[in-house]
């Protein structure tokens, strides 16, 4: 695997680089703006132009670059006005995400409300060809695997694989597997022979194909407790073996692993570090 992390924006959009390569990520992730705001920025030129020409002198010009979209986006929002303004707010993400060349955008489905889960995978899956009608990206979209909080959808892997079975471009939308997430959410990652069920379960239903990135975290409840807390890598309920085994695993050898755990710059080149010494 590549091994990276989140990295900042924050004053300029083309300072990710730098911020990246201070922390040795050999990959990273983005939000393309401000995650808690919900008006669209929009970049000038020159700030494109200097994205572009600092990506082509830096180490990622041959790397996917992952973007996160605003948490603030519902892709099936139970409520009318929030349903429109989370469409078109995805829409905006979408088109960010290419002028900035941006391979990658990860998403969490969203949260079905007071409507049924099934309501909720048709409503998501409606979102998607509604933006893709819209505006045909380049970004490919990856959905993200959930802890399933609340009335979160994306918690087993069938939900995500049936969002993308409604989809009509389908080429345009794979997976994004957050190890946090879906032990939360249930499945096993603390031993070896569970993780080995876990994959089988990814392989038969996500395929390993349609998986772009995994979310390295580690998890600070338990196995099953649907809460969504990371932890630093070997520092939670996961444990160290779960990481070492799948940095090894053939079949993502070159996937990004993409590290959001709490601790700041110093805490993601430490667990950057560890997580290149895993690999044999
Ligand atoms: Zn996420
Ligand atoms: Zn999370």
């Amino acid at each position: 695997m590549k091994i990276g992390c989140h990295v900042s924006i924050a004053q300029n959009i083309w300072a990710c680089f730098e911020r990246a390569l201070s922390v040795q990520s050999e990959v990273f992730q983005i939000f393309t703006q401000n995650q808690r705001q919900w008006k669209s920025v929009h970049y000038s030129k020159e700030d494109i132009e200097k994205f572009h020409e600092l990506r082509k002198q830096s180490p990622y010009g041959s790397e996917p670059i992952v973007a996160h979209a605003s948490y603030l986006i519902n892709l099936c929002a139970d409520d009318e006005q929030k349903l429109i303004k989370s469409r078109e707010a995805f829409v905006e993400e979408l088109k960010r995400c290419d002028l900035l060349g941006i391979d990658y955008l990860v998403i969490h489905p969203g949260s079905f409300g007071g409507q049924s889960l099934e309501w909720g995978i048709e409503k998501v899956a409606e979102t998607l060809n509604f933006a893709m009608d819209y505006f045909e990206p380049q970004v490919q979209i990856l959905l993200e695997t959930t802890a399933g909080q609340g009335n979160n959808l994306g918690f087993r892997f069938e939900q995500l694989q049936a969002i993308r079975e409604q989809v009509k471009l389908k080429e345009k939308v794979a997976y994004c597997v957050d190890t946090c997430h879906i032990f939360a959410a249930g499945y096993e990652l603390e031993n070896l022979e569970g993780l080995n069920r876990t994959l089988t379960l990814a392989k038969k239903i996500l395929t390993f194909e349609l998986i772009k990135v995994w979310h390295f975290n580690d998890s600070m409840h338990d196995r099953g407790s649907r809460k969504d807390r990371h932890a630093a890598i070997g520092e939670g309920k996961i444990g160290l073996a779960a990481f070492e085994y799948l940095v090894n695993y053939k079949p993502f050898d070159t996937t990004p692993a993409i590290l959001e755990i709490p601790g700041g710059k110093e805490k993601f080149a430490e667990n950057i570090e560890l997580l290149k010494n895993l690999r044999k």
